[in-house]
């Protein structure tokens, strides 16, 4: 239907509701409002000027009417008694409809905004009787051209023509007993109370959700069509290996590995997620997945963010796998070892790569890579697995995630993947003390002697000092500051070396103040957020972060994680002079789960882990955090109902085209 055909819609109405998006009466219905004013009956006494408000009363004068540009306009005055108070009403260009029924002692209720200074009330609407329920208004998103008011008039007059199409399955309507989606879409329009307009926004988010999760559960599947490689192993000689091993695995971690034995032992491809807490030991896991991956004959490649890390895996797989050839690809390497490697790579020669994002590079080309794993997955951008098709391969992919994720996000964002989480720590890991200071003298003394006692027992500490994002002069600033006063406070112990870290500084330089920290010839190392992620300095039993109230928690949480590596008790100290309730949660949870839920509380949804929102997720009703019950409704209902026959019939058709399309484009 075009917008010209309704009633109301002239061409300039018709140019800015395009301008907003709108093209045809389908568009207008399925523009929702993004959220509505429920106006209640109002206490007089509590009102604020210009304020809107809903009041009843009996008319106490005859109305008085001015009419002014030739008749065209007019303001109708009189006063109303509402019982507790009197007061004026004015109404514009209603004369003409409702002058006559206003009479002396008419019980009437009125809506509009109230003005303190002159006791009156401008409405916008008058309906005769009192009140006897709240008036919902709906609220559209607008622009300067046309309001929200004007575009809900449109709407309402819209609403009979147009068909809606409804989505949700008739068996799933009726296991809800879901209201029509006409009448549900008209109730959102134009809602007369809360019951049903509750019940009709349900209707609707669920429908939202339910199509997202088809979709996903939809690639799932179709993903799943024997596109993997196919392997033999025998899983006894991976426990073999992990026999060898100088720990015993968690719980955890022994059920991740068969996941992923599983997932590299069938037809599909895998695509997982292996997400666990810092120090949880994923690392290791990675490592028998390679293995695995070995023992079936492919070439296997572990990808890390930062070179510091990617040579800390490389040394630590070439311990425990000593007969394998092990190499490790870096960006930056002396031309001739980088032919070498990369010749070694080529001809199937390396069985196990380790190396930065060098990996996906162009100059790589691999003999037969049957596994890729990334590490940090969140710091990396989403696209890598794009990188690798395009180099014509398809290998199983295992992502490693330390920002752990709740399981609303779990459930969305990695919705196309299956994942592992590892909750348990290994034995005789102990939680990190956590406490919250100021800057008072007392706090200062009191952080400063725990530094010197961590010091006296041979231990080392990380000072954070935040980025500061709009300068980073500011930030060399705050980090020699720090050094000076630490200097001064410890200068009777000349013997405690503090070295320095920043983003300034060249990855060579880092890295040899790294090596150094890492064999403990610095005692306290001064840092911006550059503490390389993942790298284990056990001996650290202690981190003090500055103006911790610049990080989020999750942040704030990974970094801690740097600190207690080991049985020894170890402490972070937050300072802070502000919003110290919402770091207070670190001081009570040491569980990255419960921390990064927390902090997916309090921010919101969108763009939590830098990684954004997939368009998908703009649901125009739904909101992943505050209707999760029903996202998990819609998640079980979608899974069963994509098995049955109900999911062949046309009307789901659109969801297996566009999930087909979305999945071409990654
Ligand atoms: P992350 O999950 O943060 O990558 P790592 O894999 O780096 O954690 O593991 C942290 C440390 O714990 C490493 O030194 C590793 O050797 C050790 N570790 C891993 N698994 C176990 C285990 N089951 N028992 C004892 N120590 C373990
Ligand atoms: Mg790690």
């Amino acid at each position: 239907m075009q917008l010209g055909e309704i009633k109301g819609i002239g061409l300039t109405t018709e140019k800015y509701l395009n301008e907003l998006g709108i093209y045809t009466g389908e568009d207008l219905i399925n523009y929702y409002p993004f959220r509505y004013e429920i106006i209640e009956k109002t206490n007089i006494d509590d009102l604020k000027d210009g304020d809107k408000i809903i009041i009843d009363g009996t008319i106490e004068s005859l109305p008085n009417v001015i009419y002014f540009r030739g008749k065209n306009k007019n303001k109708m005055s009189f006063t109303l008694n509402t019982g507790d108070f009197i007061t004026k009403i004015d109404i514009f260009n209603r004369a003409n409809y409702i002058k006559d029924k206003l009479l002396i002692g008419t019980q009437i209720t009125v809506i509009g905004k109230y003005d303190r200074k002159h006791n009156s009330i401008t409405a916008s609407d008058i309906k005769f009787g009192l009140i006897e329920k709240t008036v919902i208004e709906p609220v559209y998103h607008s622009s300067f051209k046309i309001n929200s008011t004007k575009i809900s008039k449109i709407i309402k007059k819209t609403l009979d023509k147009v068909k809606v199409l409804d989505y949700i399955p008739k068996s799933i309507c009726e296991k809800y007993n879901f209201m029509d989606k006409e009448r549900a879409v008209k109730i959102i329009h134009n809602p007369q109370d809360k019951r049903s307009l509750n019940k009709a926004l349900e209707r609707l988010k669920y429908e939202e959700l339910f199509n997202f999760m088809l979709k996903i559960n939809y690639l799932k599947n179709s993903k799943k069509q024997g596109d993997g490689l196919e392997r033999k192993v025998d899983y006894k000689k991976v426990t073999d290996f992990i026999e060898t091993l100088p720990f015993e695995l968690t719980k955890d971690q022994d059920k991740s590995i068969q996941d992923i034995y599983n997932d590299l032992i069938s037809k599909n491809r895998m695509n997982r997620l292996l997400q666990g807490d810092v120090g949880s030991g994923k690392t290791v896991v990675a490592f028998i997945a390679l293995y695995i991956n070995y023992l079936s004959k492919y070439q296997g490649a572990l990808m890390a963010p930062t070179e510091i890390l990617a040579q800390q895996h490389f040394n630590n797989i070439k311990k425990i796998l000593p007969s394998l050839n092990i190499v490790l690809l870096k960006g930056k390497m002396k031309a001739k070892e980088k032919r070498e490697t990369l010749e070694q790579i080529e001809k199937g020669q390396a069985n196990i790569i380790i190396g930065t994002h060098a990996l996906i590079s162009e100059d790589v080309t691999y003999k037969n890579l049957g596994l890729v794993i990334t590490d940090e997955q969140h710091r990396f951008g989403v696209n890598q697995r794009g990188n690798l098709k395009n180099k014509g391969i398809n290998p199983d992919i295992l992502y490693m995630s330390a920002t752990p994720i709740p399981r609303t996000y779990a459930l969305t964002l990695y919705g196309d993947m299956d994942i592992s989480s590892i909750k348990t720590m290994p034995n005789g890991r102990k939680p990190v003390e956590t406490i919250l200071l100021g800057s008072s003298k007392e706090d200062i003394n009191k952080y400063l002697s725990m530094m010197l006692r961590e010091m006296k027992n041979g231990h080392q500490i990380y000072a954070v000092a935040p980025l500061v994002e709009e300068s980073e002069k500011i930030d060399l600033k705050n980090v020699y500051e720090i050094e000076e006063n630490l200097k001064k406070a410890f200068k009777k112990f000349p013997d405690y070396k503090i070295g320095i870290i920043h983003g300034k500084m060249k990855p060579e330089e880092k890295d040899k103040v790294m090596k150094e920290f890492k064999d403990n010839k610095i005692q306290i190392l001064i840092s911006t957020t550059v503490i390389e992620v993942g790298v284990d300095v056990e001996n650290a039993t202690m981190m003090i972060i500055y103006d911790s109230f610049r990080f989020g928690l999750s942040a704030l949480h990974q970094l801690r994680g740097r600190v207690g590596r080991n049985d020894l008790d170890s402490y972070c100290v937050l300072l802070s002079d502000k919003e110290t309730k919402r770091l207070d949660v670190l001081t009570k949870t040491n569980d990255g789960f419960k921390v990064s839920e927390e902090d997916f509380k309090l921010r919101g949804g969108g763009d939590i882990f830098g990684i954004r929102q997939s368009g998908d997720m703009n649901f125009k009703l739904a909101d992943i955090k505050n209707d999760f019950e029903l996202l998990l409704k819609a998640k079980e209902d979608s899974a069963r109902f994509i098995k049955s026959q109900e999911f062949e019939e046309d009307i789901n058709k659109h969801i297996k085209e566009e999930a087909l399309n979305s999945s071409n484009q990654d």
